[in-house]
């Protein structure tokens, strides 16, 4: 108990002229309440398939040469990470990211799930739900892809998209989903795991109000929603660089700022994943365009729950901040121009090596309790560590 918290506790019983802490309504702001609760949040951003390369690429279109850091770069604490799988020097998505939520080693393909029969882990959102806290998901890519399905799923094949979908409604219970993917909760035929079937009046069962847009998200978040289930597209989202003005999708910071408000309903905290999914897609496709547009779509995000959490003192005291991409894709570099310096809106000259991922470590940020378990040489499973640690002392 921090000696403030336990100070304000002291006069608490001391007092009965002080009123009794009742939660805020979301959105709003009680000192009091905020101090006394020791909840500890959990925000884990992904952006997949993102060196640091792709940092140097996009800051410099962005800002110049000389320009400011991205947001995610101005966080306190700064280290990288080992990615290899249990089975592979370079890693898939759903490896990685199982090593980040289960704390294991998995192979490539396996979403915090041992194909030998090893018992599976609980997940990180699993345990944060465990313990009365809310859980969200936001990703670009579908909902049901490896990164987000490591959180809350356990299958052997990364492709279960339709069971990793149920396994989310009838299983883990994430209080928010939001990203593409609505043909996995409603297939035209059975997963590699045979899961099929229309999920839709499953999750209307399971309490879940559904969107398609975002006026319906924004109407949602208005309207109060506990349970939020949205499907923005078939597959994945249409890339950033694609948009046109009025698009009926929302962009990944929309979708951040819609999940905050929802889950900070619940004053034991909460865990949330959020994934910019297709940074990875625009490196397997070596497209600089695609590349930038993501990451800095994904960096905007970031600025969003930076201004969340550093709109109050009991947000910022409680709230541990981790970003992290799950692997490099592309072997991307930064090979030019050698005769003279970018301005802002410029592309760098590039090359890659490959159109898949590379093996290569990858940086990790955090801000908040815990984080400066960050700034060092770490192993991917050291991040759920470092946040199993901090669920521990929400216990
Ligand atoms: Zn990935």
């Amino acid at each position: 108990m921090k000696p403030l918290v336990r100070w304000l506790s002291l006069l608490a019983a001391a007092s009965m002229s002080l009123p009794p802490a009742t939660p805020s309504p979301a959105g709003s702001f009680d000192p009091q309440y905020e101090n006394r609760r020791e909840a500890k949040n959990i925000i884990f951003m992904v952006p997949d398939g993102m060196g640091l390369a792709d940092v140097t690429a996009a800051r410099i279109h962005k800002n110049g040469i000389d320009g400011p850091p991205l947001h995610f770069e101005t966080l306190e604490h700064i280290g990288y990470q080992r990615t290899y799988s249990e089975n592979s020097t370079i890693t898939d998505s759903a490896s990685a990211a199982s090593a980040w939520a289960c704390g294991e080693k998995f192979n490539n393909g396996e979403i915090c799930f041992h194909g030998d029969g090893r018992p599976n882990p609980a997940s990180i959102l699993e345990l944060a739900k465990g313990m009365g806290m809310t859980a969200g998901l936001v990703a670009t890519s579908t909902i049901t892809h490896a990164t987000p399905a490591a959180f809350g799923a356990h299958v052997a094949n990364r492709h279960c998209e339709t069971e990793i979908a149920r396994q989310y409604l009838q299983a883990t219970k994430p209080d928010v989903l939001l990203g593409g993917g609505l043909s996995k909760f409603q297939p035209a035929i059975a997963d590699p795991c045979g899961s099929s079937g229309d999920l839709i009046p499953r999750a209307m069962k399971a309490g879940y109000t559904i969107v398609r847009t975002k006026a319906e998200l924004d109407a949602a978040v208005s309207d109060g929603a506990c349970k939020l289930l949205g499907l923005f597209a078939m597959e994945g989202m249409t890339p950033d660089h694609l948009r046109t003005p009025g698009t009926a999708e929302p962009r990944l910071p929309e979708m951040a700022a819609a999940a905050l408000i929802l889950l900070e309903k619940n004053k034991n905290g909460f865990f949330l994943m959020i994934e910019g999914s297709q940074v990875d897609w625009a490196n397997h496709a070596n497209n600089p365009q695609y590349q930038v547009g993501e990451t800095l779509a994904f960096d905007d995000a970031v600025k969003t729950v930076l201004d969340w959490i550093n709109a109050n003192p009991g947000r910022k005291e409680h709230t541990l901040l981790i970003v992290s991409p799950d692997h490099e894709t592309g072997g991307f570099a930064v090979n030019g121009p050698t005769d003279r310096l970018l301005r802002s809106g410029e592309y760098v000259t590039a090359g890659w090596t490959t159109g898949g991922h590379t093996g290569s470590d990858v940086p990790v940020w955090g801000q908040g309790p815990g984080s400066s378990e960050v700034g060092r040489a770490l192993d991917n499973t050291d991040l759920y560590r470092i946040m199993k640690n901090l669920l521990k002392e929400n216990d």
